[in-house]
């Protein structure tokens, strides 16, 4: 491998040459959404993010496998052990089955991400689909000492484990402090201490998702699943670990501590957190009006908006940004990308029809940009660095359609690799303009073939009408005959 990745190491807090554990392969794990609603923007910055590392993954020659889960059930409103579960609120709220609302979200999310551009996973397990996992961590968990009973509900014992390891080894916060800032037990509590976090929950009368277990009819924790998961489908240790800042703590630092309870291994050789995206300086909440679902983003039907914006945008939009940098979204950052993008995906179309210059050698500069852009996205996920070297590109297509450079085939060529192997396999953008378009042409050519056969048929003409009948076949295009002329259909 010609080039080394590095990655920025949340648990060691600096960037770190990449070693997979098996050599050529690699194992990923990136938390998924929560289904109770529609994709959002901040939906759209991790699954864009990750896609990114797993296709640069792939460029580099590895094997990856990518786990992304979906969350259905056990989080609950305020993310942390008490409050109703959120797929089931919005169940009881339109009067659904808990598995109707998850399946509907997570189809319109499957959607979403496939129109940015987004890969699916290798593997994508539901949490409600590995219930027994999740119970055989929690037994292992209780019989190491980590975790108590109460109340057929069972709790992780952060003391316990504090004492023996370190609780806050990720997100660099210290057990005494968080002692100093929560709140006191009511006495009401299942808990013995209150940053103790729930592995099962007793489901109240009221709860719709629940299941057996040796404790309670009840639900996992929230941070169960990954813990689970990850272990089934990666190993007991798996290279990279991937999600928002915001699921840094409590979420990921509890699954820490679980894979250390239940298999004596933190689990995790890189961790790797996206930063958020704010909305004109502010969070994204609905209660300040400013949340922007991706299906108001395609069509631009929110009021912070003034027109619409296409996936390709908004993926431009996020690439143009460090990953470990916040992102804030406005209409004029997004009329600005806009624009950029255009004008990328009109040189990428110009080189197309570039002919090359006579007699002119090879450019050292040229040559530079695919191994510059690499470096850059090898430097943990510099995107905006790779996009500046892609730009660089973009300016000799210009030249040399204004004649002030010259290119030669060679150069043309190296330009035409660097735009498939960068912006299209890595980044991920697709002109989706130039394949509209070439629909557009396709079955323009199809009218004109089919009108000729149609004539050839009206003379008789059996020969040819046949030949361009086994032609199209041969080319994967299957016409047949109707009362009314012809239909065609593309079958490879
Ligand atoms: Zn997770």
């Amino acid at each position: 491998m010609a080039h080394n990745l590095y990655l920025f190491n949340t648990l060691s807090r600096q960037k770190e040459l990449f070693k997979p554990i098996h050599p050529g392969r690699v194992g990923m794990y990136v938390c998924g959404p929560t289904v109770y609603g529609d994709a959002h923007l901040g939906h759209a910055r991790p699954g864009i993010t990750y896609d990114v590392l797993f296709r640069l993954l792939k460029h580099l020659g590895y094997k990856v496998r990518y786990v992304r889960n979906i969350t259905d059930v056990g989080h609950l409103e305020n993310d942390a052990d008490s409050g109703e579960d959120k797929i089931a609120k919005k169940a009881r709220l339109e009067e659904l089955e808990p598995m109707e609302v998850v399946q509907t979200y997570t189809l319109r999310y499957h959607e979403a991400m496939q129109k940015l551009g987004v890969l699916p996973p290798s593997i994508e397990p539901h949490a409600s689909g590995h219930i027994i996992e999740q119970i055989a961590t929690v037994q292992k968990i209780l019989d190491a000492g980590y975790a108590y009973i109460s109340n057929g509900s069972v709790y992780f014992d952060v003391d316990k484990y504090d004492r023996e390891h370190h609780y806050g080894v990720l997100s660099g916060r210290v057990l005494e402090e968080m002692k100093a800032n929560t709140r006191e037990l009511d006495g009401q509590d299942d808990k013995r201490a209150p940053y103790d976090f729930a592995l099962w929950k007793k489901a109240a009368p009221e709860h719709i998702m629940h299941w057996p277990s040796p404790w309670s009819e009840g639900f996992p924790g929230w941070h169960l699943e990954c813990s689970a998961m990850g272990e089934k489908y990666l190993g007991t240790e798996f290279d990279i670990h991937g999600g928002g800042i915001d699921l840094m703590f409590p979420h990921h630092e509890c699954e820490i501590a679980q894979n250390v309870a239940s298999r004596g291994t933190q689990g995790v050789h890189y961790w790797v957190h996206n930063n958020m995206i704010t909305i004109n300086g502010e969070k994204m909440s609905k209660s300040k009006g400013n949340f922007i679902s991706l299906d108001e983003m395609f069509a631009g039907t929110h009021p912070l908006l003034t027109q619409a914006y296409s996936p390709m945008n908004v993926r431009f939009f996020i690439l143009q940004a460090h990953y470990r940098s916040t992102i804030d979204f406005s209409n004029d950052a997004l009329l600005a990308a806009d624009k950029g993008l255009k004008k990328m995906l009109q040189a990428v179309r110009d080189l197309k029809g570039l002919q090359p210059a006579a007699g002119s050698a090879p450019i050292a500069e040229i040559a530079e940009l695919e191994p510059r852009a690499l470096d850059a996205l090898t430097d943990d996920l510099n995107t905006p660095g790779a996009l500046s070297v892609l730009f660089e590109a973009v300016k000799w297509v210009n030249a040399a359609k204004d004649h002030t450079a010259s290119l030669c085939q060679e150069d043309i060529d190296r330009l035409q690799v660097l735009f498939k192997d960068i912006l299209e396999d890595v980044l991920g953008i697709q002109d989706t303009q130039s394949s509209d378009g070439g629909a557009k042409v396709i079955s323009g050519l199809m009218d004109m073939v089919l009108d000729i056969r149609r004539s050839a048929k009206a003379e008789k003409n059996w020969a040819v009408s046949d030949k361009i009948r086994d032609d199209l076949k041969s080319i994967g295009i299957q016409i047949k005959d109707t009362k009314d002329g012809c239909d065609w259909t593309i079958t490879e």
